[in-house]
């Protein structure tokens, strides 16, 4: 279970336990989490995260998923594809999952369209609400969702130390890195969580560097991005985090 940086944590009210779930959460942490939850059950190898399947879901593309995210407010057109997808019913075997970001912008009227397929899903199917506003849940949904609060399970990544150490411009001495591995020991999930993050800093470090024509910063940018592109374009397999970071460490920190 270690490579789900994420926990639920059953904060239904009452004492029901229905089929169809909310998940609460702040910013992105439903959706990582929604995502791995339905890897963990279609995924031949229990949510390796590298097959094609674990792709596709991560990519919202898996022929058994179906992923609803509004524009503004959810209307009844957006959702006319859902009850067409319901009507069609699974194998004994098969299971297909409906997630529906931002649960809280379901309106009244779309809402009360759900209610009884959230209620009593037809066999096979899945509901997974999402949100980070539980408070603008309406209390017709929540009451039928067993709800889930997702939290991290690691530290934030502004103070991860691998974090802080490959946004730092100051050199690192290689075998107290390798401590920080030996300590760390990122998983492929967070890993690649990772990479993207300091993917996302070192862009914006470059643009800031253009903007004030700062030509040291932004060349010194331009050569961890591009250590860091073939990173994220071949993301570790199980296994060989460590081994990546090692090779990031060697050319990034030189
Ligand atoms: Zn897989």
């Amino acid at each position: 279970m270690d490579k789900i940086p994420y926990q639920a944590i059953d904060t239904t009210e009452g004492n029901n336990h229905n089929p169809s779930q909310l998940f609460i959460g702040q910013h992105s942490a439903p959706e990582t989490y929604a995502i791995e939850y339905i890897q963990k059950k279609l995924c031949p190898h229990n949510g390796c995260l590298v097959c094609t399947t674990c792709r596709n879901i991560h990519d919202k593309q898996h022929h058994a998923m179906r992923w609803f995210f509004p524009e503004k407010a959810y209307t009844r057109d957006e959702l006319a594809p859902l009850f067409q997808t319901l009507s069609f019913a699974l194998d004994a075997d098969e299971l297909f999952f409906i997630v529906i970001e931002k649960a809280d912008y379901l309106t009244a009227a779309c809402a009360n369209s759900l209610l009884k397929s959230i209620e009593e899903p037809p066999a096979g199917y899945h509901f997974l609400l999402l949100t980070d506003r539980p408070d603008q849940i309406l209390p017709t949904i929540r009451s039928r969702c067993t709800t889930f609060t997702v939290q991290s399970t690691h530290i934030q990544s502004s103070t991860d130390p691998l974090f802080h150490l490959f946004t730092t411009s100051t050199p690192s001495d290689p075998s107290l890195f390798l401590k920080m591995l030996d300590k760390e020991k990122p998983t492929e999930q967070r890993s690649i969580a990772l990479l993207d993050k300091l993917l996302a800093h070192w862009i914006t470090s470059y643009k800031n560097a253009l903007a004030a024509g700062d030509v040291d910063m932004q060349n010194n940018s331009q050569r961890v991005l591009n250590v860091l592109a073939p990173a994220i374009k071949h993301p570790p397999m199980p296994g060989s985090s460590k081994i990546m970071w090692k090779n990031l460490f060697l050319q990034i920190k030189k």
